[in-house]
Formats: structure tokens, C-alpha cells, sequence
């Protein structure tokens, strides 16, 4: 993964995505993220060495969704350490984001942080210490990417007006005393936290840190414990990608965060963090072009993990 390389291979990935568009869809049960072109491609490679190597609609902010998950996770754990294991498990869930069944089956306690009942209990967590956590969220970001960073309001007001799956998740936690405060706000900050708009570049730079043993190369400041920076890459092998992680860590061999604007992030540690974008979705909500385009990197520059 040199310097000179990195360009070429992006534009060779850039080619070799071309035929996998058109074959998921934007996701529409957030009326709001439907209005984005399926065209969009955008791809950004952050190395620790402070190189940034970008193609397509790298600048170009979209819908975080998911990958907020990450940063409020980092901040819960940077907060209250393993206090946040007493309110969610670490195990994958083999089932879509937003399950609700295994949750009640469960006791209300969810199986990761990174499904929908998950994050909405560490949401739960830092209303503990703070009345906004969206702005939290999105300060902790925006500082981690060394540029300001907005939350699209009328992505979070869409979400919300159709938020009645996460509606019904945060109430059975509430019923089972995982969460402790009310249900509606909960729900109200996790979609203004998902609503948080970043490009390629700013996601990639902002994470940088998981690459670097919790150090950010960006702004010069260690964020994250060394060992919390590993456990956090587990929790992203083995659960960023929801119900379809096993076939994503085959294809990609990387740890990754999926969110359903489209984007997803991938760590290579020691060397770098990828971000690439593109609306159109797989069932399991994940882009469709973005994992090909990951898939492929992967492979040419030899980086995986595994
Ligand atoms: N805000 C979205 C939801 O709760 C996030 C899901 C995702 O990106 N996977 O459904």
C-alpha cells in the first residue's frame, strides 16, 4: 500500500465496481435517504503517514446512519468502560439491525452495540452525563475529523416520523430495565445521531485512530486506549456488518461498519481507514457497490487482516 500505488488502485477499483450498480436500492423506509441518486460513488483511503488518496464523491457529505454507532460506542466506553458490557452483550446477532424477537427472548438485553437496540441502549447510557448525545456525537466527530460537521434535520424528522420498529425496541427495553430514561427521547437523539452528515474523507480521517492503536494522526491526540482500540476492531469484525459479517469478513477480510446511507468504513490496522459510499443497498443493508469496491482493494493491495 505505497503512496504511488494507492491513487492507481483506486481508479482500477473505481472500473471494476462499474458493473455492480443498479443491482440493490437506496434505502427507502427512511423516505429522506430515497431521494439519493443510486449513481453516487465516492472512495477515500486515510494513511497514518497523514496521505489521503480520493476518487468519485469523496467530498461529498451523506447520511452517516449506522457508522454514528461507532463514535458513540468509542465515547460510552471512553466514559464508563466496562460498565457498558452490563447493558449490551459483544456476540453477533445473526439477525437484521433492527430485530425485534431475539431481543424479547433475550431479557431486553441486546446482543451488540452496533444493532439498532444496541446502540439505542448506549444512547440510553450517555443520557446519563449528557442532554444532547446527537451533539455529542457530532462534536466528538467533527473534532476527530478536523472539520465542522452537520446533522441533516430533515433526515433525522424523517426517520423519526417512521421510527416505529426503534420505537418498539427502545419501549421493550424500557418494559425490561435495560434503558432508563424515556423511550421516545431516547429514540428522538439516536435518529439525530444517524442524521449526522460526513463525506468519505472526513469518516476515514475521523477514524483513523482505530488504525493507529488510538492515536489520530489527524489532530495529534490520543483518543482511544490501545487495548480498547483492538476491542473495538473485534466488535467491527464480528458485528459491524450485522447478518451478513461472515460473508462480508470472506470477501473483505477487514473490520467495517455498514450504515444504511450507504457508506461503510473499513480498518486496516497499522496501515490506513477506507471509506467508500454508495446508496444502493443489499438486503441486509449494506451497499452494494461499496463492499465490491472494499472486496476489490482488498485484494490488490493485499491488506487484509485475515
Ligand atoms: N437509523 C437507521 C435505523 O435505525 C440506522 C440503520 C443502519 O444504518 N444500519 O434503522
Amino acid at each position: 500500500m505505497d503512496e504511488f500505488s494507492i491513487d492507481q488502485v483506486l481508479a482500477e477499483v473505481a472500473v471494476l465496481v462499474k458493473p455492480h450498480f443498479g443491482k440493490g436500492r437506496p434505502a427507502d423506509y427512511i423516505p429522506q435517504l430515497a431521494t439519493v441518486p443510486g449513481s453516487k460513488f465516492g472512495m477515500a483511503v486515510c494513511t497514518l503517514d497523514g496521505g489521503e488518496h480520493v476518487i468519485g464523491d469523496a467530498d461529498e457529505p451523506f447520511s452517516v446512519q449506522s457508522i454514528t454507532k461507532v463514535f458513540a460506542l468509542g465515547l460510552a466506553l471512553n466514559r464508563f468502560g466496562d460498565e457498558v458490557w452490563t447493558r449490551v452483550g459483544k456476540e453477533p446477532s445473526g439477525t437484521p439491525f433492527n430485530h425485534l424477537s431475539q431481543l424479547e427472548a433475550e431479557g431486553g438485553v441486546p446482543r451488540n452495540p452496533f444493532i439498532n437496540a444496541g446502540a439505542l441502549a448506549i444512547t440510553d447510557h450517555l443520557l446519563e452525563t449528557v442532554r444532547d448525545p446527537a451533539a455529542l456525537v457530532r462534536g466528538f466527530a467533527g473534532f476527530l475529523a478536523d472539520a465542522p460537521v452537520q446533522i441533516d434535520e430533515a433526515v433525522a424528522a424523517s426517520e423519526l416520523a417512521h421510527a416505529h420498529q426503534n420505537r418498539a425496541i427502545a419501549h421493550l427495553m424500557r418494559g425490561r430495565g435495560t434503558i432508563s430514561h424515556d423511550p421516545e427521547a431516547v429514540v428522538a437523539a439516536y435518529c439525530r445521531q444517524c442524521a449526522l452528515t460526513m463525506s468519505c474523507r472526513q469518516l476515514a480521517r475521523a477514524l483513523l485512530p482505530l488504525a493507529a492503536g488510538g492515536f489520530s494522526p489527524v489532530i495529534q491526540e490520543t483518543i482511544f486506549p490501545e487495548r480498547l482500540t483492538r476491542r473495538l476492531n473485534a466488535l467491527l469484525l464480528t458485528c459491524g456488518i450485522y447478518d451478513s459479517v461472515g460473508s462480508f469478513a470472506y470477501r473483505v477480510g477487514l473490520p467495517a461498519k455498514s450504515g444504511v446511507g450507504g457508506g461503510i468504513v473499513a480498518v486496516v490496522p497499522g496501515k490506513a481507514v477506507i471509506c467508500v459510499w454508495s446508496p444502493e443497498l443489499d438486503r441486509f443493508g449494506t451497499s452494494v457497490v461499496g463492499t465490491a469496491a472494499l472486496e476489490a482493494f482488498s485484494q490488490l493491495t493485499n491488506c487484509s487482516v485475515l
